[in-house]
């Protein structure tokens, strides 16, 4: 889908087709890389067939890397501090509401309120219900410490993450199975899970619908893929543009909005079955934080720089389901697509 190189930039910046259908688009905005500061000029580009955003100008695939400094935070070692007791009220959680595989001796009336202390933290949505086997691929998995933590509560886990020492982090502080790879590729065995996960990882990806069709192929009939990827269509992104934190150019080349992102699962043999909108307050401070640095003075800018007042709009931004995050879940629904 690669169209010409920039002649003023050869070599570190190309221009990109829309990744779902192939047209052309226009630039929206431009931004630069504010998380680590590398050089470089990017486009929020828009498709003039489907709507899609996507990064273009964008660096060269052979440049990208350089925009993953080793501090990059998802792919950096953390160790779990969960308590004992904590632990085992949140497996008899996993049991009793969400189908896990563990016994609990507590009854179920007992733990509700440990039930809504569960979904109210957000991370929890990660916990996916239990599906089939339980066999699941998390792709983009970094340091495999959500794999580690399902494997712990008796799901069966593979990995896969393009990051050759977030995969040996894996193994070696969490002693989780991570293939390194390249996406889209065939990694596994078709029909070999019954879950994959793509937890904010589509939006890094050079091919999205490749990817989406790798993760079809290695899942079983009626198998589910959960995904999450930033909302470009939030409150937050068309209020802050190029400084809206979860765009993170130049490191995210897709921009999905709900239909761009059911559009894209459907062209790969999926259907979305939910799809569920996820606050991030400090998604929002941030965003002030960097609009504040360029001199922007808003009163709105000025509010959602205080823990506060992001607090209050991001729960305002929720009434209408336009959050900064949304996770959808998709069930495989054909794979006899070409290109699979
Ligand atoms: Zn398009």
């Amino acid at each position: 889908m690669t169209m010409k190189s920039e002649t003023n930039r050869s070599q570190t910046t190309v221009e990109t087709a829309c990744a779902l259908c192939g047209s052309g688009g226009s630039v929206l905005f431009e931004g630069r890389d504010l998380l680590h500061g590398v050089d470089g000029s990017f486009g929020v580009s828009e498709c003039g067939e489907c709507g899609f955003a996507f990064t273009s100008p964008r660096p060269t695939e052979k440049r990208l890397g350089d925009y993953y400094p080793a501090e990059y935070s998802p792919h950096e070692p953390r160790i779990a501090d969960e308590s004992g007791v904590r632990e085992r009220v949140k497996r008899a959680v996993l049991g009793a509401f969400l189908g896990y595989p563990v016994e609990s001796r507590l009854p179920v009336p007992l733990l509700w309120p440990a039930y809504m202390a569960f979904r109210w933290n957000s991370k929890n949505i990660f916990y996916v219900p239990w599906h089939g086997q339980g066999r699941i691929l998390d792709v983009g998995c970094g340091s495999g410490r959500w794999l580690w933590r399902l494997s712990k509560a008796g799901w069966r886990t593979a990995g896969l993450d393009i990051s050759r020492a977030a995969a040996e982090t894996a193994q070696e502080t969490y002693g989780v199975e991570v293939k390194v790879g390249t996406y889209p590729h065939r990694h596994y065995p078709d029909g070999s899970f019954d879950v994959v996960t793509l937890w904010n990882s589509l939006e890094h990806m050079w091919d999205p619908l490749g990817v989406l069709k790798s993760c079809a192929a290695v899942l079983a009939g009626g198998g589910l893929l959960y995904m999450s990827v930033p909302n470009f269509a939030s409150f937050g992104s068309r209020y802050f543009r190029e400084n809206w934190f979860p765009l993170d150019l130049p490191r995210h080349l897709n921009h999905f909005t709900p239909g761009t992102l059911a559009a894209a699962a459907g062209a790969s043999g999926f259907e979305v079955s939910q799809t569920t909108a996820l606050r991030r307050t400090s998604a929002l401070r941030k965003s002030a934080r960097y609009a504040r640095s360029t001199g922007d003075a808003r009163l709105a800018v000025r509010v959602m720089t205080t823990r506060l007042g992001a607090g209050i709009m991001s729960r305002l931004f929720a009434t209408r389901g336009r959050c900064e995050l949304m996770v959808a879940c998709c069930r495989k629904v054909r794979d006899d697509l070409p290109g699979t």
